[in-house]
């Protein structure tokens, strides 16, 4: 069976509960995970998993919109103590929780943009309530190379209206949909989950966020992203099988490929 590709997964779990975590993930056919930092402690616990689980786990640094008015002048990218990166992430602009800091996270994430196209890699970005400074900013510093060969990055967790996700399809970004689009009041979400073409669709848990139905009530993990997979499907009018090749293939168009797994 083709493996499953859970692009945005946030450990914040001791490395015991990650080990558990990633085994249950393997399991369910999940093998392939993309470990997203954003804080310190992010950035610490997604290398910690991507170092301990070299296989499944892929690895994204950056800094995020909480620490646009916490980092000192002149911050450092996160250190990668010699793991490689598949992407910058997670960045980019939240206005509904800190509208108070809008300035500073817009030129954080024009700084990341720049660090990203500084390092040839793809961004995971997360936009909330912030439609017009994100093309915006997208426009001023997003790579446009990487716009026009598709590989500038994905916007994460979908949540946005119909418009906004043809503004970001035509900039060369891909949409990434989590399980709110298995919440009983996301009709209007699914409709947008209906026409990204396929090869610009990705699927993600945001775990330990955003429990998917029917797995309300407990925490996220990566193994739920086949309830988003499911949904997806029935959506799309297609197998389960077909919407996790096409998925797993857009992740690796634009991440870069996964290791073989050893048998
Ligand atoms: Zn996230």
């Amino acid at each position: 069976m083709c493996p499953i590709t859970d692009t945005h997964v946030h450990f914040d779990a001791a490395p015991p509960a990650i080990a558990a975590c990633v085994q249950r993930a393997v399991a369910a056919g999940v093998t392939r995970l993309l470990a997203v930092g954003g804080s310190a402690a992010l950035n610490a616990s997604a290398s910690l998993a991507a170092r301990n689980f070299p296989q499944q786990v892929r690895l994204a640094l950056g800094w995020d919109r909480d620490q646009a008015t916490k980092l000192p002048p002149g911050m450092p990218f996160p250190p990668t103590d010699g793991l490689p990166l598949a992407a910058i992430g997670e960045i980019g602009l939240d206005y509904h929780y800190h509208a108070e800091t809008q300035a500073a996270q817009c030129q954080l994430f024009g700084e990341m943009l720049r660090e990203a196209e500084v390092r040839d890699l793809p961004v995971c970005i997360h936009t909330r309530e912030a439609d017009a400074d994100t093309c915006r900013i997208l426009d001023e510093h997003g790579s446009h190379a990487r716009r026009a060969a598709g590989t500038l990055g994905v916007v994460h967790c979908f949540t946005g209206g119909q418009d906004f996700a043809r503004a970001l399809l035509d900039r060369g970004l891909y949409l990434s949909f989590s399980g709110i689009v298995t919440f009983r009041n996301a009709d209007s979400l699914r409709e947008v989950a209906r026409f990204v073409p396929a090869d610009r669709l990705l699927l993600e848990t945001d775990s330990p966020f955003l429990t998917p139905v029917p797995k309300r009530g407990v925490e996220n993990e990566p193994a739920f992203v086949v309830h988003v997979v499911d949904l997806l499907a029935k959506v799309r009018g297609i197998t389960r099988d077909q919407l996790v090749e096409q998925t797993s293939m857009n992740a690796e168009r634009l991440f870069g490929p996964w290791p073989t797994p050893t048998p």
